[in-house]
């Protein structure tokens, strides 16, 4: 592969590893096209960090970073190695675009990363590198950290913000009266990427119907504005499908550069 794509992956509830739904299927079509990538790249919101930490450990270790959960999602793990080249690349990039970021030579991947990836790429034959969202990062910033990271794709790094297109967990697995404020933001929003708009995306918060219901916390909707931050204007954007769970949880995501024929069986 020459160019990687870009992608927005919501990956919801840690129970997704557990209940592939809608969006599992299609994350694998994605990922079996998704041929000779050299690394992927995560920016996940489990991890927030003072600055930018880029993960340098050659081991992996799967961190099992929530609690109460069905023991099976405990045992699951992503043996995917790190990079540590790649990653003294990527803080030197960063660096130069501004941002005050290090190696973090003991990071795991935790669940935003490996959840989706055993979908994408479960024979975790291809290395893997988090960088962490700085905690007091704005919209802005979330774009220009994608925008540091675009060149990366002309290796055939393929650049993943995880997060979840709605993320209300107050309402999550609660009985809601009108859960269709949900569908309607994540609409909006789809809506907004199609055209690429991206003003409208970066301003979502006083634009989009529902935004603060929909994101109590913006962490969970920063990984979309790097992911878009990371794609060209030009290139094709396309819907991956992941439905609604939990009744507000959308898991819609989003490929920046796909190829043509990713997902050709699910349209
Ligand atoms: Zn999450």
């Amino acid at each position: 592969m020459s160019r990687a794509p870009s992608l927005f992956v919501s990956h919801g509830s840690p129970m997704f590893a557990l209940e592939p739904g809608l969006l599992g299927p299609n994350l694998q079509r994605v990922g079996e096209r998704l041929a000779g990538l050299s690394a992927i790249v995560v920016v996940s919101p489990h991890w927030q960090t003072h600055g930018v930490r880029v993960s340098a450990a050659t081991s992996l270790e799967t961190i099992h970073d929530f609690g109460g959960f069905p023991a099976p999602l405990y045992a699951l793990q992503y043996p995917a190695r790190g990079e540590p080249r790649l990653a003294s690349q990527i803080v030197d990039r960063l660096k130069t675009a501004g941002f005050d970021a290090v190696l973090d030579p003991g990071r795991g991947l935790d669940h935003g990363a490996w959840v989706p990836l055993r979908y994408l790429k479960p024979a975790a034959d291809v290395p893997v590198l988090q960088v962490s969202l700085p905690h007091s990062i704005q919209t802005t910033d979330a774009l220009r950290l994608g925008e540091a990271l675009k060149p990366l794709r002309e290796g055939g790094v393929l650049i993943v913000g995880s997060g979840s297109l709605t993320h209300n967990l107050y309402e999550f697995r609660q009985h809601i009266d009108d859960p269709e404020y949900a569908q309607v933001f994540a609409d909006w929003i789809a809506d907004a990427v199609a055209r690429g708009d991206v003003d409208a995306l970066v301003h979502y918060r006083e634009r989009a119907p529902h935004a603060a219901r929909a994101h109590p916390t913006e962490e969970h909707y920063l990984p979309l504005l790097v992911a878009l931050g990371a794609s060209d204007a030009s290139e094709p954007r396309r819907l991956v499908e992941g439905g609604m769970t939990y009744g507000v949880l959308s898991m819609d995501s989003f490929g920046f550069g796909l190829p043509a024929d990713a997902l050709a069986e699910a349209a």
